[in-house]
């Protein structure tokens, strides 16, 4: 029986089709769905700040990153606030996205670290019976049938892990 599913969502396509099975799933199994983003920080190009201040996506003298971000250079203040908004858009994407296709029960979860760890982690406290990743995200070594971060789950759930394609 599925009572709790999650979902790992990157923004990618593949992701984005996942959510869509998952949400069709949590219906169908009135299963809790879990969506979960994990914020990877890195220094972002100038083009990504140009569109994130066209799109208002943070405040230009924002207050300090929020406190859920504890990335220690002080002069990437501003880039750890594009990456939680558009994190927190990503979120929202698959939520819609989910609840489109009938899911009832939706939580989110905005994490930090590696990312596989980080899925890993949270399926395990929140017992989860079912995850559901992409086989690829956002990476560009389309040749291999899976990414790392989907390699890394199928090879240490603990529970079945469904990979979308
Ligand atoms: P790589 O990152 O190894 O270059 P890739 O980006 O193509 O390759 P993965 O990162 O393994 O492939 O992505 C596969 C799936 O893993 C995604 O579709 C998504 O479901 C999940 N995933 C990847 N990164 C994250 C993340 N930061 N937060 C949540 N889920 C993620
Ligand atoms: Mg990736």
């Amino acid at each position: 029986m599925i009572e709790r599913l999650l979902v790992a969502v990157d923004g990618s396509d593949h992701a984005r089709r996942a959510a869509d099975l998952a949400g069709d799933l949590a219906a169908r199994y009135e299963a809790q769905l879990v969506v979960v983003h994990v914020l990877v920080y890195r220094r972002l190009p100038d083009a990504v700040r140009r569109m994130a201040e066209i799109e208002h996506l943070v405040e230009p003298a924002a207050s300090p990153a929020p406190s859920l971000l504890r990335w220690p250079q002080e002069e990437s203040a501003e880039d750890a606030r594009i990456i939680a908004a558009l994190g927190e858009k990503i979120l929202d994407e698959t939520e819609r996205r989910a609840r489109d296709k009938g899911a009832r029960e939706v939580v989110r979860c905005l994490l930090q670290g590696e990312p596989a760890d980080a899925i890993l982690e949270e399926a395990a406290r929140r017992r989860v019976d079912l995850m559901v990743v992409g086989c690829r995200g956002l990476g560009e070594l389309s040749a291999l049938l899976l990414g790392s971060v989907s390699h890394k789950l199928l090879q240490l759930a603990p529970c079945p892990v469904l990979a979308v394609k």
